[in-house]
C-alpha cells in the first residue's frame, strides 16, 4: 500500500523528494490523522514529522518512519533529513503550503538544494478512490441517510432551524459518524434561497419549504446529501420548480460515465433548467468530488475538463433559488463505475410532505 500510495511521478516532476503539508494529503499517504504533521516523500521512503503530542497516535496509525520533533518547527527537522540524505531537488505543494512555512524553509535551505513548487499531484491521485475508500464512503452515506430519516420523523410545526440541525448531527454521531462533514444547513421558506444558509432560530411555519443539506464524516470519509421537504400543501409553483430540479438532477446522473468531462455532466443539468426557465436561478456548479475532504476534485462546473474515471466519488446537486420565494436543491453522492454510475444515496427523492 505504501509503495502504491507513494506513486508520485518524481522523474516527471524533476524532484528527488516532496514535502507534503496539507493534513488530508498527509493522511492519504501515511494514515496519520493528527493535524500537525509534515511528510517527506522520496521514491524509496516516507517519513512523518510530528510533535510529541502525537507520539502514541503516530506509532499506531503509521507504518512509515516517524520522527517526533520537540524543539524546532517540523519543516526544520525535515530539512535536516534533506541535508543528511543529500537530496537536491525538493518539491512542495504550491497550493497547500503556508507562506510562512515556505519563507522559513527558503531561509534555511541547505546549500545546493532547490525548492520547486508543484501542482496538485496528490490531490489528483486522491480523485480516484481505492476499494477501501469506496467502502468508507458508502458507510458514511448510509449513516447520513439513516440520520436524516430518524431526525425528520421528529420535525413538528414550530421547530427551529437550529434545533433540527442539532438533531441531524446528534443522530449521525449516534449512528457512527465522528462528526458532521460540514455545518449542517437547515433553511425554512424564503431562507432556502440562500444556497449556504446558516441555521437560525426561525420557527417552521405552515406551507413552508424546508431545505436540509447534510453530510457525515465517518472513518475520515465524507458524504453529502440535500433534500427538500414541505410542511402543508405545496403550491403549483413549488411543485413545478421541484420537478424541474429533479429532472435536471436525473439528467446529470444519466450523463455520468467514464470518459466524459466534468463540464459535460454540468451541461446536462444546466440544459434542463434552462429549458424549464430556471437557467439564471441555478447559481452554482452541478457537483464536486468528495472523500477525505468535503470538496475535492473534480469540480462539476462549466469549465472543468477533467475526464471522469471509474472510482471517482462525486455529488450531483443542481438547484434553483428565487429571492423572497425559496430554493430547491436535490443532491446525491454518486460513484463513477465502469459502465456509468451508482447513486450511493438511498433516500427517496420525492417531495416529502410533513
Ligand atoms: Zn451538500
Ligand atoms: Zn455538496
Amino acid at each position: 500500500v505504501l509503495a502504491e500510495r507513494a506513486a508520485i511521478p518524481f522523474g516527471e516532476l524533476k524532484i528527488d523528494a516532496l514535502l507534503v503539508s496539507a493534513p488530508p494529503n498527509v493522511r492519504y499517504l501515511s494514515g496519520f490523522t493528527g493535524d500537525n504533521g509534515l511528510l517527506l516523500v522520496t521514491p524509496e521512503s516516507l517519513t512523518l514529522f510530528t510533535d510529541p503530542r502525537y507520539t502514541i497516535q503516530a506509532a499506531e496509525e503509521c507504518t512509515c518512519e516517524v520522527k517526533i520533533v520537540a524543539k524546532t518547527p517540523l519543516d526544520q527537522a525535515a530539512l535536516q533529513t534533506v541535508r543528511r540524505k543529500r537530496m537536491k531537488r525538493v518539491g512542495f505543494e504550491a497550493a497547500r503550503m503556508l507562506f510562512e512555512v515556505h519563507q522559513r524553509i527558503v531561509k534555511s535551505l541547505p546549500r545546493g538544494v532547490t525548492l520547486t513548487p508543484i501542482g496538485p499531484v496528490v490531490d489528483r491521485m486522491r480523485m480516484v478512490k481505492s476499494d477501501d475508500e469506496i467502502a468508507r464512503i458508502r458507510l458514511s452515506v448510509i449513516t447520513n441517510s439513516e440520520a436524516f430519516e430518524k431526525a425528520v420523523r421528529s420535525i413538528r410545526p414550530g421547530a427551529r432551524e437550529s434545533a433540527i440541525a442539532a438533531e441531524l448531527e446528534y443522530q449521525m454521531r449516534r449512528l457512527g459518524a465522528e462528526k458532521a462533514a460540514f455545518e449542517t444547513i437547515v433553511a425554512f421558506g424564503s431562507r432556502s434561497a440562500l444556497p449556504h444558509a446558516q441555521p437560525t432560530a426561525r420557527k417552521l411555519g405552515n406551507d413552508e419549504l424546508l431545505l436540509i443539506d447534510m453530510g457525515a464524516c465517518q472513518d475520515g470519509y465524507m458524504s453529502d446529501m440535500t433534500r427538500v421537504l414541505f410542511l402543508g400543501k405545496p403550491s403549483r409553483r413549488v411543485r413545478s420548480m421541484y420537478n424541474a430540479v429533479l429532472k435536471a438532477q436525473l439528467a446529470a446522473i444519466d450523463a455520468v460515465r467514464p470518459g466524459v468531462t466534468a463540464a459535460h455532466v454540468d451541461r446536462a443539468a444546466r440544459r434542463v433548467l434552462e429549458i424549464e426557465g430556471l437557467g439564471k436561478e441555478f447559481v452554482h456548479s452541478t457537483g464536486h468530488g468528495l472523500g477525505l475532504e468535503i470538496h475535492e476534485g473534480p469540480r462539476l462546473g462549466r469549465r472543468d475538463k477533467t475526464k471522469l474515471q471509474a472510482g471517482m466519488a462525486i455529488t450531483i446537486e443542481p438547484g434553483a433559488y428565487i429571492r423572497d420565494f425559496g430554493g430547491i436543491r436535490i443532491e446525491d453522492t454518486v460513484l463513477v463505475t465502469q459502465n456509468g454510475c451508482e447513486v450511493l444515496t438511498p433516500t427517496s427523492k420525492e417531495l416529502r410532505l410533513l
